[in-house]
């Protein structure tokens, strides 16, 4: 995973639409928001991993954000399927859910990451992945996308919300410098047109990711992110739709930023909401959606960064605010939580950080510790368990 490219942050000017008309907010032409009433499904094995964070409280004394690990086990996550190997993660997460669904009585949405394009993470290079070229392309289509679509498919008493390729238009948009990016593209784009077509479930609310304010929320970038869009939903053929677009996937851009930072002087995107609302104008002049779910499991606190450009395990950072549906912005789904808070970004950002996706204790405990106001200490040190949960 990376975050804004040199060329976008230097883009300066100010922001005016391609149309030259004033954006004005546009409220939602579809009301089926996949987050309200039904709840984000937990990840069993991520709640599992929270055991070593909740053990290290308690070896401290600290109770109070031990009883706050405890409410964080209870919360929901996205759950990725980063290789081929890994499909089996789609299993468990649809069998868990739709227990929980008939025998808990909860509505569930199940928050999937659909991510394993060939020369992934072109630029970054930390989460590069098992595929590469045209033969991962055709192993992409063949051996992952199709088997989510069977997947998927067989689970329609379910409904998902699948977020689609994080950083790949990012890359696509300002990061063509990058010989790797640059041969990826064409790639990309059939790729994610491919997935697009194939799930065309409708139980299934595909969000295809568009990075972070801090990336394609510069004024020049918005129109070419908007287009990029464009030309790979008209790509996937026959009419096909998508819910919408997901944001600051794996980053730290608050929400709502309490502190504007510095390096956001030139952007009108300088937290998320400002981000959708900026994006939002250059989606609907392409006849596009304008609905948006937000990445909030991890946000920095005023100051952390020093440029935008920091995307690694940053620090200090706590966990934002989960699953909320109910906000002012009119483009936004919901604020949620799509990378599992407590894994790692990649070996970079702190000393002894390990590889991306493995288990980060020490920088789940201080996400704990900031956690956002929302993340209430549950009553008990008791987990919570039922019947029918797995057990990891
Ligand atoms: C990693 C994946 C991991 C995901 C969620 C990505 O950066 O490459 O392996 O599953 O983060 O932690």
């Amino acid at each position: 995973m990376r975050s804004a490219s040199l060329a976008s942050a230097l883009a300066l000017g100010a922001f005016v639409p391609s149309s030259g008309a004033v954006p004005t907010p546009i409220v939602s032409r579809d009301s089926s928001n996949p987050f309200v009433g039904r709840k984000l499904s937990i990840n069993h094995s991520y709640a599992a991993s929270l055991e070593a964070t909740f053990e290290a409280f308690i070896e401290e004394g600290d109770e109070l954000n031990a009883r706050k690990t405890r409410t964080v086990q209870g919360l929901g996550t996205f759950q990725w399927a980063p290789a081929i190997s890994l499909l089996a993660n789609l299993d468990t997460a649809i069998s868990a859910a739709r227990a929980e669904q008939n025998q808990g009585g909860v509505p569930q949405v199940v928050g999937l990451v659909l991510y394993n394009l060939p020369d992934r993470d072109c630029s970054a290079g930390e989460s590069a992945g098992e595929l590469s070229g045209r033969d991962g392309l055709r192993r992409y289509k063949n051996e992952y996308v199709d088997a989510w679509a069977t997947r998927l498919s067989r689970a329609s008493d379910l409904t998902f919300a699948v977020v689609v390729e994080p950083d790949a238009v990012g890359n696509m948009v300002t990061n063509q410098g990058v010989p790797l990016c640059a041969e990826a593209k064409p790639i990309y784009e059939e790729g994610i047109a491919y997935a697009i077509s194939k799930l065309q479930l409708p139980n299934v609310n595909l969000y295809l990711d568009a990075s972070h304010g801090g990336w394609l929320g510069w004024p020049d970038n918005l129109p070419l992110a908007a287009q990029q869009f464009k030309d790979i939903v008209d790509r996937a053929g026959n009419n096909a739709t998508i819910r919408g677009f997901s944001t600051n996937v794996s980053n730290y851009n608050p929400f709502h930023a309490t502190v504007r930072e510095n390096y956001t002087e030139w952007s009108p995107s300088w937290d998320e909401d400002h981000y959708t609302s900026s994006l939002a104008p250059y989606l609907e002049e392409l006849d596009l959606p304008t609905r948006f779910i937000v990445d909030q499991s991890r946000v920095h606190l005023p100051g952390a960064r020093e440029e935008w450009g920091e995307w690694c395990n940053v620090a200090p950072a706590g966990l934002g605010a989960p699953q909320k549906t109910d906000l002012e912005n009119p483009y936004v789904d919901s604020l949620t939580w799509v990378k599992p808070p407590g894994e790692s970004d990649g070996r970079c950002g702190l000393e002894g950080a390990p590889a991306a996706g493995q288990w980060f204790n020490e920088y789940v405990q201080m996400l704990v510790e900031n956690a956002d106001e929302d993340v209430q200490p549950a009553d008990s040190l008791e987990r919570e368990t039922k019947s029918w949960w797995p057990q990891f």
